[in-house]
């Protein structure tokens, strides 16, 4: 028994080496023939001489010589694999075939796998809705930088140096002239700039505050701006199309109130409130609206003669009026969403609830 355990050993040895040695498929194929041969294979005479032992080695002499037989089957089979494998023809003769080893492994009746689906975050809905709208209206959408010179995001737009009202739009300054822009306005001076009027455009895209984070502020939002310049534009116009528009977003029960405010670059200057879809004023202790009925959404006004002085666009000519509506705020508003940190929080179970319809 233990010689033949030995002689199995060194069979296993021969074969290692052997192995080791071949270089092409040539050489395996004569390996396979030395050890595997029907007649003369070293171990199919094994397992001849297996059939002349008594029963009690049989079985552990048997084991042996298979699992020296599934070693080697296997280390060939490796050693070809990956450029091209060893089949058994029809008449036990070794072919080199192109690799597909794996083929015969993949059960094509397994369920396939399911990949998870993905929903648009509610952010990018909204503003594609918000698109949407503009565009039927006949305004084309523009997109800007979102790193800015102190021109463009502040002078350009009368806010002179030192103006007490850049306090509120206070961001994060890149080097001496550079910042991340605090509003969408910079790209009413770009575009200006450029096209001469009519112009009617929207530009959607991130802006940056220096904020300290709570439920409603974060230190980088969304916001699409709107502006419109042409001969004879008034306020009228400004009130008409942010009425419909804000209808075609939120549904027509919405009602629009403008209220006085001041921005260095529209006079006169608004705020615009919309009615609170939740109590409509009825409830002194709304969460939305704190019981006033109106929620302040987006501010506007008619296009400051300066600014467009600044671009070289006539105001005795052209007027022209202006919107900045923050995304989120309007989001939060329509799904009902008590805090804006959920938007990046990346939670899918958050963002995965929202379908515009
Ligand atoms: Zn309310």
């Amino acid at each position: 028994m233990k010689t033949l355990e030995s002689r199995i050993g060194a069979l296993k040895t021969k074969f290692d080496e052997s192995l080791a040695g071949a270089t092409d498929a040539g050489a395996l194929e004569e390996l396979r023939n030395e050890f595997l041969s029907r007649k003369r294979g070293r171990v199919t005479l094994l397992f001849e001489e297996l059939k002349s032992l008594p029963p009690e080695e049989k079985r552990s002499f048997g084991r042996l010589v298979n699992e020296l037989k599934a070693h080697v089957q296997k280390n060939l089979a490796v050693s070809l694999k990956g450029s091209i494998r060893i089949k058994s023809g029809a008449k036990g003769k070794l072919t080199v075939i192109e690799d597909d080893a794996d083929r015969d492994q993949v059960d094509l009746t397994l369920p396939g796998e399911t990949l998870p689906w993905g929903a648009p975050h509610p952010v990018m809905l909204f503003l594609e809705e918000i698109e949407r709208i503009f565009e039927t209206m006949g305004f084309s959408v523009a997109e800007g930088p979102e790193i800015e010179t102190d021109y463009y995001n502040f002078e350009a737009l009368n806010f002179p140096p030192h103006h007490p009202a850049r306090d509120d739009w206070d961001t994060l300054y890149l080097g001496e002239n550079l910042l991340l822009r605090t509003h969408t306005s910079p790209m009413q001076v770009r575009v200006m700039e450029k096209h001469k009027p009519p112009i009617r455009i929207i530009v959607p895209g991130k802006v940056y505050r220096r904020e300290a984070i709570d439920p409603t502020h974060l230190p980088m939002f969304y916001q699409v701006e709107g502006l419109l310049v042409d001969e004879g534009v008034t306020f009228a116009h400004l009130k008409g199309t942010l009425d419909l528009f804000l209808k075609r977003l939120l549904g027509d029960k919405i009602g629009t109130r403008f209220r006085p405010s001041f921005f260095p670059f529209t006079e006169p200057s608004a705020e615009v409130d919309i009615s609170c879809l939740i109590c409509s004023g009825r409830d002194q202790a709304c969460p939305v609206c704190g019981g006033t009925g109106w929620k302040e959404l987006l501010g506007a006004g008619m296009i400051n003669p300066q600014v467009l002085k600044n671009v070289n666009i006539d105001p005795e000519r052209y007027s022209g009026w202006a919107f900045g509506l923050g995304i989120e705020r309007a989001a939060m508003f329509c799904y009902q969403i008590a805090d804006m940190r959920t938007f990046y929080e990346n939670d899918l179970r958050f963002t995965r609830q929202f379908f515009l319809k």
